[in-house]
């Protein structure tokens, strides 16, 4: 049987539609966007035919609010490192939450070594953040509120458009990481409120080392790579044309798909969920049971490791993901799953699956039918799992 592939949160087969418009960038047409002459020309009239394209897709006012980057990490560095320094002199206090993306915690942490405070914000056991508590975190020093959209672990949506509006008459800017929604839900730049939002193009199904940050006209940044002056001098370094293209590309194809797509994974996600539920005890899901991402699944297995049930899948042709696995080579519970109030048991015992475009139900009857035979084996040789039913049995 051929591998099944539940793992689209953490990157997505390329559209073979997306390779062919790439294919002449990495060809003939091989020229710089710097360069005046005709092969340059060319180059240059596809970033930049690209770039209105994206922002037209996500509904920016205008080409020049999007700054091509190597990916959604190095979008939301510049987002968050950039926007802090360009505005340190008003204020040095940031926001942000306990369940982001590593690329916004790190970025964060960094710059609590340089003279930044920056606010965590918990959340809720669903892993939603409250629109009250942003507001009461403000503070006359606070410069910017970094949340995502959606969660990559639990697929929990935040309120984005709720919170940007109690930010409406502070003095604060407002980023979002949108790389898990963008092409996964409808989106629309004009009714978030947003200042910035980051976005990665292997996320669906476009290349790889590709991403954008949409920086809302009027938005400081300082330069986060120093050379040339591409990419209105934030980011030095000839272009990406290829993968430029191909992101545009992907872009368009992702939400052009969007009102087939959604649907069809919202209701494979519940089957999937309710049929996971009934046929396997000591169960719980994790995230919220209806604002999540329409291809998320996340539970937890009392009493068994994620990794185990990871490496069980592998063997049986199945590619999935833990709560564990996702600070990759660590053993450390997801900071996403203990900030929502799992214990470290529960945690340990979390295994995400991430459907997308071209899953099937019989693929996830496949992966059920897997499931229960790996679990149970599992828990049989699971002193904590023999020691609870024997309590029971008194
Ligand atoms: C994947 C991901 C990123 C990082 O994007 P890369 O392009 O892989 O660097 C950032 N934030 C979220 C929420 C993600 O899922």
């Amino acid at each position: 049987m051929a591998r099944i592939y539940l793992d689209h949160a953490a990157t997505t087969p390329v559209d073979p539609r997306v390779v062919k418009a790439m294919i002449p960038y990495l060809t003939g047409n091989f020229g710089n966007p710097s360069s005046i002459y005709q092969e340059g020309r060319a180059a240059k009239k596809a970033v930049e035919e690209s770039r209105e394209k994206v922002a037209e897709i996500l509904g920016a006012a205008d080409a020049r609010e999007i700054i091509f980057t190597g990916s959604g990490s190095e979008a939301n560095n510049l987002a968050i490192a950039e926007v802090a320094w360009a505005y340190r002199k008003r204020g040095n206090h940031i926001i942000t939450s306990a369940i982001e993306h590593h690329a916004v915690l790190e970025t964060c942490k960094a710059l609590e070594k340089h003279g930044f405070t920056v606010t965590y914000l918990p959340v809720d056991e669903y892993g939603l953040v409250a629109p009250e508590a942003v507001r009461e975190a403000i503070t006359d020093r606070t410069i910017l509120v970094s949340l995502m959209y959606a969660n990559n672990e639990v697929g929990t949506i935040q309120p984005i458009v709720e919170i940007s509006k109690t930010l409406q008459e502070k003095r604060v800017l407002f980023h979002t990481d949108a790389v898990q929604t963008v092409g996964s839900i409808p989106l629309h730049l004009k009714e978030l409120g947003v200042d910035l939002l980051s976005l990665s193009a292997h996320k669906f199904y476009g290349p790889k080392g590709t991403g954008a940050l949409y920086v809302k006209k009027g938005t400081r940044l300082h330069r986060l790579i120093h050379g040339g002056a591409q990419e209105r001098r934030l980011r030095a370094g000839t272009e990406n044309v290829a993968g430029i293209v191909g992101m545009a590309k992907a872009l368009e194809l992702a939400v052009a798909g969007l009102e087939e797509t959604v649907p069809r994974l919202v209701e494979l996600r519940d089957y999937f969920i309710s049929q996971l539920v009934s046929r396997i005890d000591h169960v719980k899901l994790n995230g919220h049971p209806t604002r999540r991402l329409p291809g998320n699944i996340n539970v937890s297995f009392e009493f068994v490791e994620g990794e185990s049930i990871l490496l069980n899948l592998d063997r049986k042709g199945v590619a999935a993901s833990s709560g564990s696995a996702c600070t990759s080579g660590s053993l450390d519970p997801s900071h996403v799953l203990l900030a929502m109030g799992l214990s470290h048991e529960t945690a340990h015992g979390s295994l995400r699956l991430t459907l997308g475009k071209e899953n099937t139900k019989e693929q996830l009857d496949y992966v059920l039918g897997i499931l229960e035979e790996t679990i149970t084996r599992l828990r049989e040789i699971s002193p904590l799992y023999l020691g609870q039913t024997a309590e029971r049995r008194i």
